[in-house]
């Protein structure tokens, strides 16, 4: 493995905490529960997508570029972190976000405005066309861009998640403690794909489950094919020869509700009771349905009450100010 000698760029405060959700796990009688807390990596309020952006952002300067490209959702996390990215690495960004210019910008608009970036507001067929497009219009004009793919879902973003698990279980060894499961969300596949590299690293055994965000997409391969790519080319970046195939990935799809973004009970629960019992802030897309998909498991019986599963917090509280109405 040469994952010390990769370009990285520092922008987390890592390690994350682990705590333990006492008052939750005991209000459901068991299992014992455990939360890493990756909405605290420190970079313009948390996410995931900073520790894949330490590694795409290394790149981008090794490159010498300076522009970086994404696109997202209309609330994208992703987009939001990598502005702050690009403005702590000196760089300009430029994102592609779904939809149309709100009157008022809120939640992660509001503060990609205040990060500095430029945001185009497109409609989500046009995306495709757009990233080649944009890359090419600011070549023209002697710019360098870096494209990070959405979610920063490629082998360079989900190193960082490759790392995020030997973090972990570090951790675990440090505090004497073992988890049987990890529960958390997936979507653009970065984070799942870089855990699991992650525990073929480490040989961690617990079970890892990736809770489905998004309604398979018909023009796209199956999710768990889109994994074993990205995992591969993770492994290929990282110099690991092991070879991953869609058998790697635990994927639960028994919690997409009605899509991407559609806030339903199971999130508003989820949110209300980590916020009451635990004084805990999640999300309305990802974190908010992960967290509904592991009570659902637990009154399903599915852990056992002398086991340990560890909710994966992956961020995204700044899009609940733009999700209220949903949520009041
Ligand atoms: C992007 C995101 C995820 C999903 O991570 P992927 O690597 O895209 O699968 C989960 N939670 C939050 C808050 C996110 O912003």
């Amino acid at each position: 493995m040469q994952i010390e000698s990769l370009p990285r760029f520092p922008l987390a405060q890592l390690p994350t905490p682990i705590e333990e959700l006492k008052s939750l796990s005991r209000e459901l009688g068991g299992p014992e529960l455990l939360i890493k807390r990756d909405d605290q990596t420190g970079l313009a309020l948390g996410g995931n997508k900073t520790r894949k952006l330490e590694f795409l952002v290394g790149q981008a300067l090794e490159q010498g570029a300076d522009t970086l490209i994404t696109a997202g959702a209309a609330q994208s996390n992703h987009c939001r972190q990598t502005a702050a990215a690009a403005a702590r690495a000196g760089l300009r960004c430029e994102l592609l976000r779904n939809g149309t210019k709100p009157e008022l910008p809120n939640g992660n608009v509001l503060l990609d405005e205040l990060l500095g970036a430029r945001i185009h507001w497109i409609q989500p067929s046009e995306r495709a066309a757009k990233l080649r497009e944009l890359p090419d219009q600011l070549q023209k004009e002697g710019r360098k861009p870096y494209v990070i793919p959405v979610g920063g879902s490629n082998g360079v973003g989900a190193t960082g998640y490759v790392l995020a698990m030997i973090e972990l279980v570090e951790q675990l060894h440090g505090i004497k403690r073992s988890v049987d499961h990890i529960v958390f969300a997936s979507s653009s596949g970065g984070t799942q794909a870089g855990m699991v590299v992650g525990a073929k690293v480490t040989g961690f055994v617990g079970k890892l489950h990736g809770v489905r965000i998004d309604k398979d997409d018909r023009d796209r391969p199956p999710y768990d094919h889109e994994l074993a790519d990205i995992a591969n080319e993770t492994g290929n970046y990282i110099g690991c020869d092991a070879q991953f195939t869609a058998k790697d990935f635990n994927i639960d799809y028994g919690y997409l509700g009605g899509g991407y973004g559609i806030v339903s009970n199971l999130e508003r629960e989820a949110i209300r009771l980590l916020g009451s019992r635990e004084g805990i802030v999640l999300d309305p897309v990802y974190t908010g349905r992960a967290m509904g998909a592991l009570l659902a498991l637990v009154r399903k019986k599915t852990f056992r009450p002398d086991e340990t599963v560890l909710f994966w917090h992956t961020g995204g509280a700044p899009a609940l100010f733009a999700y209220a109405k949903d949520l009041v």
